[in-house]
C-alpha cells in the first residue's frame, strides 16, 4: 500500500503535483499538529508570512466547565487555530489554567490544602476534560511561574514609571479568625441584606433582591469560612491602574482595532460602552497571599490582583512554551493575534490588558480579533453544577457518544450573535440527519465502490472527455460549484464565523453526493459507460480528499478517519481547487464508517441522566411563579370586569359562562373568608 505525503517531496514528486501546493507555504510541524493534540516542535513567527497567536480565556482553575464554556472559549479557539494551520499559516494555540486569586485560596482553606496542591488537582482535571474534546493546544500552562512574576512585575515596574500607578487608602473588611488572620473580598462577606431581609446576602450582591452592595451595609455580617466571625473594617493601601489617564492612548487603539480586526458586535458593545462612561482608575493589588508578588516595599503582604495578572497570563504561558516568546508578543507586525471568551471576559481583554500594554511604552502584539460568545442554555434552563443540570466537563463521555459529534452539534449551536439552547433532540437530530447521512453517506459510499471488484480500491485516472462535451462541462461545473463554496468558507473562516463554516462545510458534502447521485454511480455505470464511470468517481474521491480538510477543524477524529480510509495526508486548504490532489493509481484503504445513528430512545435517556428531574424542578418553579402572576392578574383583571357588570346587570346571569368567572368566584371567597 503506498503512503503518500504532501509533504515528502521524494515520494510526492513521482505523483502528479497540484499546482497549488507550489505557491503554499507547507509548515510540515503543523500539517502534522492539525491532526494531533500538541506538537513536537517548537512553533515560531516566519517574518513576512500570516503568524497567526490564537489565546482562549483561562479557565478558571476550580471551576469545572460545562458545555457552554467549552463552545463559549476553548473549542471555538482551537477550530480557529485547526483552520489557519490547515490553511498553512505559522499558528500558535496557548492556554491555560488561571490560578491566582480569593476564590482559589479560600476553597483551599475549606479543603484544608495548599492552594498549590488545589491547583495541581484542577489543572490535571481540565487538560482531562480537553484533551477529550481534542482541543489541541499547542501549549496548555498555568498561571504560578517565574515567567508570570518577571512579565507581570515588568509591566507592573513601566507602568509605575510612566505615572500609571497610584497609591490610595481603602477600607476593607477584615476576618480576625486566628485560622484567618486576612482581608476578605467583597463577595466573602455574608449577612443580612439590608434591603429585602434576605438572610445569606453576600457582601457584593444580593442574590434574592439582585441589588449591589458594599460589604459594610450587611446586617450581622459574617466571615464565609467563619459563620461565627464578625468581619472589621481595616483601613488598607492598594496601588490603582489609572485607567483615565491611559484613556485617549486607549481609544486610538479600539477604533483602529475593532475596525481592521471584525470585532463581534457583542466585543464591540461592551467596550465601547465602558470607554462612553468614561475610564476610572481600578485597583490591582489585594491582600492576598496566593498571587503573583507586588514588586514595591511595604507590598510584601499583596498581591497583583488577578484580573491585572490573569491576561499576563497569556504571555508567561508562551514564555513556558518558548524561550522567544517575544517574536510573538512583541512583533506587532508580523504577528496577527486572536482571543477567543465568552462576552463576560470582554472588558479585561479590550480595556484593562491593552492599557497596561500601552502604558509601558512597550512594543507589544496586542488583539487583533475579539471573538466573543454569548451564552449557550440547556434545555431551556441554565447549567448548574450544584444542582447537577446539563453535561459538566468530562461527563459527556459517559454517553458513549464520540467527541466529534460534541464538538459538530456544539459548533452549530455556537451562541455568536445571541444565546442558544443546548437540546437533546437537536443533538440527535445533527448526529442522524447530518453526520450520518450527508457526511457519513458521501464518503461511505464512494470509498466502498472504489473498494468493490470493480477498481479492487485503486483510484481510476481520469482521461479527457472529448467524446462527451456534456459530461465534460457537468464535471467543470461540479470542480467550479466546489471551489464557489471554498471561497465562501474561506471567507466565513477568516472572519472567525465558525457557525458559518460548518454550514457550509455541509454543502461541500452535499455537493459531493450530488455528483453520485448526477451520475448513477453504480455497477451498470461501471460495466456499461467505464470511461464516464472512471471521470467521476476519480473526481469523487478527489471531493473526499478536500472534505477532510474542510471539515478537520470541526471533527478532527473524522477527517483523520477520511485520510487513513484514503491512504492520504491532509490537503492544505486551497485557494483554488482543482481535484488533483489523490492521483490516479493511488490504492485507498478500507472503507469504513465515520458515524453511527443514535436511536430515539436516547432522549430520555440521557434528559434523565443529566438532571432531568432538578431541570424539572427548576422549570416547574418559574412555571408556577409565572402562573401565580397571571393568576392574581386575571383575578384583578375578573374582579373588575365584575364590577362593571355588577353595576349594570347583576352577578347572577355571569357566573355560568367560562372559568375564569369561576376562578374569580372561589378568589371572592377566600377574599370574604380572610377578611370576616
Ligand atoms: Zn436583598
Ligand atoms: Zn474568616
Amino acid at each position: 500500500m503506498t503512503k503518500y505525503c504532501l509533504l515528502d517531496t521524494d515520494k510526492y514528486s513521482t505523483r502528479v503535483r497540484p499546482p497549488e501546493h507550489e505557491k503554499l507555504y507547507c509548515y510540515t510541524t503543523q500539517i502534522s499538529n492539525i491532526m494531533e493534540n500538541g506538537n513536537k516542535e517548537e512553533i515560531l513567527p516566519i517574518p513576512g508570512k500570516k503568524n497567526v497567536l490564537i489565546t482562549s480565556a483561562l479557565p478558571y482553575v476550580n471551576n469545572v466547565p460545562h458545555l457552554g464554556n467549552i463552545i463559549g472559549s476553548v473549542l471555538s479557539a482551537d477550530v480557529f487555530s485547526r483552520y489557519c494551520k490547515a490553511r498553512g499559516h505559522p499558528t500558535l494555540f496557548v492556554c491555560g489554567t488561571d490560578e491566582y486569586g480569593t476564590a482559589t485560596e479560600t476553597k483551599a482553606i475549606e479543603e484544608k490544602i495548599t492552594p498549590q496542591e488545589l491547583c495541581d488537582k484542577y489543572n490535571k482535571l481540565h487538560k482531562e476534560i480537553y484533551d477529550w474534546f481534542e482541543i489541541g493546544f499547542d501549549h496548555f500552562g498555568r498561571t504560578p511561574t517565574t515567567e508570570q512574576t518577571e512579565i507581570a512585575q515588568d509591566i507592573f515596574t513601566k507602568l509605575n514609571a510612566n505615572g500609571f500607578l497610584e497609591e490610595r487608602p481603602t477600607m476593607q473588611p477584615y476576618c480576625q479568625h486566628p485560622e484567618h488572620e486576612n482581608f476578605l473580598a467583597d463577595r466573602y462577606v455574608e449577612g443580612e441584606c439590608p434591603l429585602c431581609g434576605y438572610n445569606d446576602a453576600r457582601g457584593d450582591q444580593c442574590d434574592k433582591c439582585g441589588n449591589l452592595l458594599d460589604p459594610f451595609e450587611l446586617i450581622k455580617p459574617r466571615c464565609k469560612l467563619h459563620q461565627t466571625t464578625t468581619p472589621v473594617p481595616r483601613e488598607t493601601r492598594h496601588i490603582f491602574l489609572l485607567l483615565d489617564k491611559l484613556q485617549e492612548q486607549e481609544e486610538a487603539w479600539v477604533k483602529k482595532a475593532q475596525t481592521e480586526g471584525k470585532w463581534s458586535q457583542n466585543s464591540i458593545n461592551i467596550t465601547n460602552e465602558w470607554l462612553h462612561k468614561g475610564l476610572l482608575p481600578r485597583g490591582i493589588t489585594r491582600d492576598l497571599k496566593w498571587g503573583t508578588a507586588v514588586p514595591l516595599k511595604g507590598y510584601e503582604n499583596k498581591v497583583l490582583y488577578v484580573w491585572f495578572d490573569a491576561c499576563i497570563g497569556y504571555v508567561s504561558i508562551t514564555a513556558t512554551y518558548t524561550k522567544h516568546w517575544e517574536k510573538w508578543w512583541r512583533n506587532p507586525d508580523d504577528v496577527t493575534l486572536y482571543q477567543f471568551m465568552g462576552k463576560d471576559n470582554v472588558p479585561f481583554h479590550s480595556v484593562v490588558f491593552p492599557c497596561s500594554q500601552l502604558g509601558t511604552g512597550d512594543k507589544w502584539t496586542m488583539v487583533n480579533t475579539l471573538s466573543t460568545t454569548e451564552y449557550l442554555n440547556y434545555e431551556g434552563g441554565k447549567f448548574s453544577k450544584s444542582r447537577g443540570i446539563g453535561v459538566f466537563g468530562s461527563s459527556a463521555k459517559e454517553t458513549g457518544i464520540p467527541a466529534d459529534v460534541w464538538r459538530y452539534f456544539l459548533l452549530l449551536q455556537r451562541p455568536e450573535t445571541s444565546d442558544t439552547e443546548f437540546k437533546w433532540d437537536a443533538f440527535i437530530r445533527a448526529n442522524n440527519n447530518e453526520l450520518v447521512a450527508n457526511f457519513g453517506n458521501f464518503v461511505n459510499r464512494i470509498l466502498k465502490y472504489v473498494n468493490s471488484a470493480n477498481y479492487d480500491s485503486v483510484v481510476p485516472a481520469a482521461p479527457e472527455l472529448e467524446a462527451d462535451p456534456d459530461l465534460s462541462k457537468a464535471l467543470k461545473q461540479h470542480v467550479k460549484d466546489a471551489n464557489e463554496i471554498l471561497r465562501r468558507y474561506r471567507e466565513e473562516m477568516d472572519a472567525v464565523h465558525l457557525k458559518a463554516g460548518i454550514a457550509i462545510a455541509r454543502e461541500l458534502s452535499s455537493l459531493g453526493n450530488k455528483l453520485l447521485q448526477d451520475h448513477t454511480v453504480d455497477n451498470n455505470l461501471f460495466k456499461n459507460h467505464r470511461q464516464k464511470c472512471d471521470v467521476v468517481v476519480n473526481l469523487a474521491v478527489n471531493h473526499v480528499h478536500l472534505l477532510a480538510s474542510v471539515i478537520a477543524p470541526y471533527i478532527p477524529a473524522t477527517a483523520r478517519s477520511i485520510l487513513e480510509q484514503l491512504q492520504a495526508e491532509l490537503l492544505i486548504i486551497p485557494d483554488d481547487w482543482e481535484a488533483r490532489s489523490i492521483p490516479a493509481d493511488h490504492k485507498i484503504g478500507k472503507a469504513a464508517h465515520l458515524f453511527q445513528t443514535i436511536k430515539d430512545s436516547k432522549q430520555a435517556e440521557w434528559t434523565d441522566l443529566f438532571g432531568g428531574d432538578e431541570l424539572k424542578k427548576v422549570k416547574q418553579a418559574e412555571a408556577d411563579k409565572k402562573a401565580a402572576k397571571k393568576a392574581e392578574k386575571d383575578r384583578k383583571k375578573a374582579e373588575k370586569e365584575k364590577k362593571r357588570k355588577e353595576g349594570k346587570e347583576g352577578v347572577e346571569g355571569d357566573l355560568k359562562t367560562d372559568d375564569g368567572i369561576t376562578e374569580v368566584t372561589n378568589a371572592t371567597k377566600e377574599v370574604t373568608l380572610q377578611t370576616s
